[in-house]
């Protein structure tokens, strides 16, 4: 009864991801390759890295992750071999040595992958779009993550006014040279999503303290610094007209877990609701919290990346709690493909069989027609991340 809606067609644009480089995906240990795509390996490999002595114990919880069985079974069948961990990583290690492009492009291809947005963040040094776009044959629309401007930019100002203007300016050229289509910050991994309006005076103070002191994150140097160059951004992002992507949620261990909730940014996103602000990862695992703000606020968007693909078991009724508070044409499908480029694939390859499911079942509750549901997912997938960001499909 819920076979009624078919996304085979429908495009993927992936909303949220990260740039990676053939030689460094050829370099990592092939025997690792599942490990790196559970939610602990990757999150493990994004704070302080893998430790060696973590390494038997993530090995062991990898071989009854859902997910990495899932991606088990079906690179087996992608690469014609044995369902087998050793197996599944020799065949792709030899695909991706062979011919690294083209195994990618199979990668794609199968999952209707067409473009993907990445923030240019994580990893550091920043990949190259127009590098990876060549190397993994696919469509980039780069974003630019402010973290790594300030990083750049702190230690040469002596003051919080000349960080600002410089900060301002500098964001402006990063969006022109590397022809971004939205504006990153993960200021829920320094001082959290209690984003406030300061004093200019209080500011100053605490940048020069900061800067003194080294520039430890701490809330009380770092966070009216860091409030306030928020602010900025935003500013920016409404003059240029970008939206405005902020991780929203828990992640990796080194998050402000305190205060990573869609709740904490609320009184941000409330004063800055006349521009588009897109809630990364849509509050995970606080996903009603954002989801429902979303439905008050009308420029807050949900990406779904952790929902899709790393909750596995619970991705359809994620996606049920999702669709069924936002509004649908806010809801951007995103992977939050750090470590592997499967983790792409396969959270696109479940999201679209996840959809199909969900909105299959909504038609049979005649919650809508066939026809609304196609509509609805397709959006999601693809079109309603095309249509914020201006992009082609
Ligand atoms: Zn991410």
């Amino acid at each position: 009864m819920t076979g009624a809606v078919s996304l085979t067609d429908a495009p993927v644009v992936d909303a949220h991801s990260h740039g990676f480089r053939l030689s460094d995906l050829l370099g990592r240990s092939p025997g690792e390759l599942l490990d790196r795509i559970t939610m602990l390996g990757a999150c493990l490999i994004s704070s302080d890295g893998l430790q060696p002595e973590d390494l038997p114990l993530v090995h062991e919880l990898t071989d009854s992750d859902p997910l990495a069985m899932a991606c088990r079974i079906r690179l087996s069948e992608l690469l014609g071999c044995e369902p087998t961990r050793e197996a599944v990583s020799a065949a792709r290690h030899e695909a991706l040595a062979a011919d690294g492009t083209a195994y990618l492009r199979r990668l794609w291809d199968d999952a209707g992958i067409a473009g993907m947005v990445v923030d240019d963040g994580y990893p550091l040094p920043r990949v190259d779009p127009i590098e990876m776009s060549r190397e993994a044959d696919i469509l980039i629309h780069p974003v630019v993550r402010i973290e790594p401007l300030i990083v750049d930019i702190r230690e040469r100002v002596s003051s919080f006014s000349e960080l600002e203007d410089a900060f301002s300016a500098q964001l402006e050229a990063a969006l022109t040279t590397r022809n971004a289509v939205a504006i990153k910050s993960v200021i829920a991994y320094r001082t959290g999503l209690d984003v406030a309006e300061w004093p200019p005076d209080q500011v100053a103070t605490a940048f020069t303290k900061w800067a003194a002191a080294g520039f430890p994150e701490s809330r009380e140097l770092a966070k009216p610094v860091r409030d306030t160059l928020l602010e900025r951004t935003l500013q920016v992002a409404k003059r240029v007209g970008r939206p405005v992507h902020i991780h929203c949620g828990g992640g990796d261990p080194s998050v402000v877990l305190n205060y990573a909730r869609p709740k904490d940014l609320f009184p941000l996103l409330n004063r800055h609701r006349h521009q588009p602000i897109v809630l990364i990862h849509g509050g995970w695992p606080w996903l009603e919290e954002g989801a429902y703000v979303a439905s008050i606020l009308p420029r807050v968007y949900i990406e779904t990346s952790i929902n899709t693909a790393w909750s596995s078991l619970i991705m359809d009724q994620k996606l049920e709690a999702i669709l069924g508070i936002a509004p649908t044409a806010k809801v951007l499908f995103g992977s939050d493909e750090s470590t592997e480029p499967e983790l792409a694939w396969i959270s696109a390859l479940t999201t679209r069989e996840a959809l199909e499911r969900v909105l299959g079942a909504a038609v049979c509750r005649r919650w809508m027609t066939v026809a609304d549901g196609v509509r609805v997912g397709r959006g999601v997938l693809a079109e309603n991340c095309a249509r914020l960001h201006d992009l082609a499909l």
